[in-house]
């Protein structure tokens, strides 16, 4: 069965003032959708409350995944039902390497029975190796890789890398990549958009949250919707990136007013 992600009429206050104005998003897996705004528009408050960051709650509107409210659930209880978002995870871990890490984050999303204490059963180590050289071959990372130490040193091509083998070994049906300030790094929005393409498939449904059209020329994505003071204002194919890339955003600003 295949799971759709839908926001309904999502409003979003930050220390009271409304950001999320009434936004309206449904992506399903297979599809590639990216959310454009400038800078302020609210991208990140998206996020946020997709993710079930504390300091960001929903005041009107509802978000299902397959049919489950999410809004009240953990971010590990969306990360189970399939859903991938990247900054969930912590940034810094010391003296833990990739794999061991890439290992406890895979046992803890696929274990359906955690036993109580919040521990859970870790997957096999022959059974995560095969599938962690597969997936590294697949997204063309060196093996050494899996021996580094979590973001020790990471320039921000390899904390992308990272964030992506996350993202292939998770599996998740719909995933929320929030590329922040990754525009500017070209190292960056390269790999994240070639790694992308080559995870791609019926199985995964993707959400990219972008300033930067450049990031977009990799990934091509189906559906690109922009996103103003809070509301989506705009949704359309690959032209509307082309747009923006051609004319930036104040032609749409001056559009709506804001
Ligand atoms: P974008 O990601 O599109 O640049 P954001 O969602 O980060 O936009 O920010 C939208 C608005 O919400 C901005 O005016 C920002 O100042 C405000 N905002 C977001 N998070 C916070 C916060 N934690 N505290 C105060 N204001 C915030
Ligand atoms: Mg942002």
């Amino acid at each position: 069965m295949s799971a759709e992600l839908v926001i309904k009429d999502l409003h979003v206050n930050v220390e009271g003032k409304p950001i999320i104005k009434g936004l309206n998003l449904t992506i399903k897996q297979g599809e590639i959708h990216a959310l454009m705004g400038p800078n302020g528009s609210g991208k990140s408050t998206l996020a946020n409350t997709l993710m079930g960051h504390p300091n960001y709650h929903a005041d009107a509107g509802e978000v299902t995944f397959g049919g489950v409210n999410i809004l009240e659930l953990e971010p590990n209880e969306r990360a189970k039902l399939g859903l991938f978002l990247a900054f969930q995870y912590p940034t810094t871990v010391p003296g833990v390497s990739m794999a061991n890490f890439l290992r406890m984050a895979v046992s803890a999303v696929r274990s359906h029975n955690s036993n109580g204490g919040g521990t859970s059963e870790m997957i096999p180590m022959r059974e995560f190796r095969r599938e962690l050289r597969e997936k590294m071959k697949r997204l063309g990372v060196d093996e050494s890789f899996a021996r580094r130490y979590l973001n020790e040193g990471f320039s921000g091509g390899e904390k992308k890398r990272a964030e992506i083998l996350q993202l292939a070994m998770l599996e998740p049906k719909i995933a929320i990549l929030d590329e922040t300030d990754s525009g500017l790094d070209i190292d960056a929005v390269r790999i994240v958009g070639e790694s992308v393409n080559r995870l791609i498939g019926p199985d995964l449904g993707v959400l990219v949250i972008t300033h930067y059209p450049r990031l977009l020329s990799y990934i091509r994505p189906q559906f690109v919707h922009i996103l103003l003071d809070g509301r989506i204002v705009e949704s359309g194919g690959w032209e509307l990136a082309e747009l923006l890339e051609a004319k930036g955003y104040d032609p749409i600003r001056e559009k709506y007013g804001i």
